[in-house]
């Protein structure tokens, strides 16, 4: 953690950064941080209980906007980076990236390239929970899923954490606002909470970086992420892993074909 607070604090020092995104010690687990000088520098932490993933922070214009940003990433949060470059999102000149290692050391990076090349050498953290319930799931009949799913998505009220939670979720205006033509039942139901899902997890279609970070902010503990691992390993097994080439869902070539229209 010292090596954190002393690089943090040389970013300012060099005058290299104007924000640095991070976490704090929270009264239970450590929080988000924003620190803007080399004094707050030294109330960054990063542990194994830093939860959630930064990253979605760095498309809030309020908040780094023209700025020149400086971020503690996990493996998850790099993810969620480079998929952000993909879009367009971020400009290489404005952002610094700590990666940080499960033990606690730092990677520093020095641009995109050497972040997607760790990307594609590292190994993704275990996640156990998540396995096991994986693994439950996949061993359920379709019907039988879909009852879970139903029984799940009973119980959300549309209160939208997931989706702040999540970096990719970044749209001015997200489809579940819009009344012209209303494209969700705004009113919480069963089947208005499925159509909010289902259009959610197919707009993280080849972009979710399996952070888990929408499932983690759930109030009531739907593991709604699970419904967007299992779209992005539906997507990788039939159209292959996203890239810097494109997306499924937001990429368009001429020769597609378009039958599906007719
Ligand atoms: S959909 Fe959930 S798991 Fe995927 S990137 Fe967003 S917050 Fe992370
Ligand atoms: S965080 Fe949970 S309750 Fe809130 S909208 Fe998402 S799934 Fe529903």
């Amino acid at each position: 953690m010292a090596e954190l607070n002393s690089k943090v604090k040389e970013l300012f020092e060099k005058d290299l950064i104007d924000i640095f995104i991070g976490y704090e010690e929270g009264t239970r687990n450590p929080r988000p941080y924003f620190a803007y000088s080399a004094q707050d520098a030294d109330n960054l932490v990063f542990n194994d209980k830093c939860q959630g993933n930064l990253a979605v922070y760095l498309t809030r214009k309020d908040l780094v906007g023209g700025k020149r940003v400086g971020i503690s990433a996990s493996y998850f949060a790099l993810k969620s980076i480079s998929q952000l470059f993909d879009e367009n999102q971020l400009k290489e000149d404005l952002l610094i990236v700590l990666g940080m290692k499960e033990d606690g050391s730092i990677l520093e990076f020095k641009g995109l390239d050497e972040i997607r090349t760790y990307l594609s050498e590292a190994k993704a953290p275990s996640k156990q929970k998540d396995d096991e319930l994986l693994k439950e799931l996949s061993e359920m009949s379709q019907a039988e899923r879909w009852q879970f799913w139903s029984d799940e998505l009973s119980k959300c009220f549309k209160c939208y954490a997931c989706r702040a939670a999540c970096p990719m979720c970044y749209c001015t205006k997200c489809i579940i606002e819009v009344n012209r033509p209303q494209w969700i039942q705004p009113w919480i139901s069963t089947q208005g909470n499925m159509e909010w899902q289902i259009n959610r997890v197919m707009h993280m279609a080849g972009r979710c970086s399996d952070c888990g970070s929408c499932g983690a902010a759930c109030p009531i503990g739907i593991p709604i992420h699970l419904l967007t691992h299992m779209m992005t390993k539906t997507v990788a097994a039939n159209f292959g892993e996203s890239n810097e080439q494109g997306n499924v869902l937001s990429t368009f070539k001429p020769d597609d074909k378009e039958n599906f229209i007719l």
